[in-house]
């Protein structure tokens, strides 16, 4: 669990061996950082680690002296995917153990969904004078709401770790977190990984409850909770990052 702080995007224009590039980065100080660092944050910023006792202005001269990786590498990173493109490429949500094919029509005033057990489908109509993307996160999000909901209660029943509460959010960079007052939030994009994927990441919210860190105790615990667990969080990493990114556009 850590405290996320707001932190300033700063722009700045970088000399490369094309010409100057106009650069957003926001800064970070960590105490375990060696050197400075650059990597690429979901926003497309540069993020630049310095270690704890450097001063900006030494991250933004290192900055200077990057701009070809810093070129190559936002080039590399595209914008965020809104859902409507998404579901066109990949029309499913994964619940209750089942992948359940998107039908989505324009009828009606209100957006809502319907599931179709025997076809394993689902009917989602929408109003074809508001705004799509929002009525696809709006149903998107109500149906995550319930199903992981669900999933969370039985998989604290058969582990034994009992959350005060669980929420569904829309969290900028995180699958799920676990409070000090035991409340467990799950980001709703959860319902676009693989079912297996999901339990992963609610299992690891769960073990929190028993170990509030990721200690060596808490790995153990995981281990026991979620055989696989290793496997399932490289993963989580390679298909995750854009799937997090998905409607921030
Ligand atoms: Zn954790």
């Amino acid at each position: 669990m850590t405290v996320k702080k707001q932190v300033a995007l700063h722009y700045s224009s970088v000399p490369t061996s094309q010409g100057d590039l106009l650069v957003p980065y926001e800064f970070h100080r960590s105490r375990k950082a060696k050197s400075v660092r650059l990597s690429i944050g979901w926003k497309s910023q540069v993020v630049i680690t310095v270690p704890w006792r450097f001063s900006y202005e030494e991250g933004v001269q290192f900055l200077m002296t990057q701009g070809d990786w810093v070129k190559k590498h936002l080039d590399h990173t595209h914008r965020s995917e809104t859902i409507s493109e998404y579901y066109m490429k990949q029309p499913f949500w994964n619940a209750y153990n089942k992948k359940w094919r998107l039908q989505i029509q324009y009828q009606g005033k209100q957006a809502r969904y319907r599931l179709d057990q025997k076809t394993s489908s689902v009917d989602i109509k929408l109003n074809r004078d508001k705004n799509l993307e929002l009525q696809l996160m709006l149903v998107t999000r109500r149906f995550a709401s319930q199903v992981l909901e669900e999933r969370t209660k039985e998989l604290a029943q058969y582990t034994n770790l009992i959350p005060s509460s669980i929420r569904i959010g829309n969290q900028a960079t995180r699958w799920g977190s676990c409070s000090q007052n035991r409340t467990i939030s799950l980001n709703w994009r959860l319902l676009l990984i693989p079912f297996h994927l999901q339990d992963h990441i609610i299992l690891h919210e769960l073990a929190h409850l028993q170990e509030m860190n990721h200690s060596r105790n808490f790995y153990k615990l995981l281990k026991k909770l979620d055989e696989n667990s290793e496997v399932n969080n490289n993963e989580v990493k390679n298909i995750g990052s854009k799937i997090m990114r998905l409607g921030r556009v």
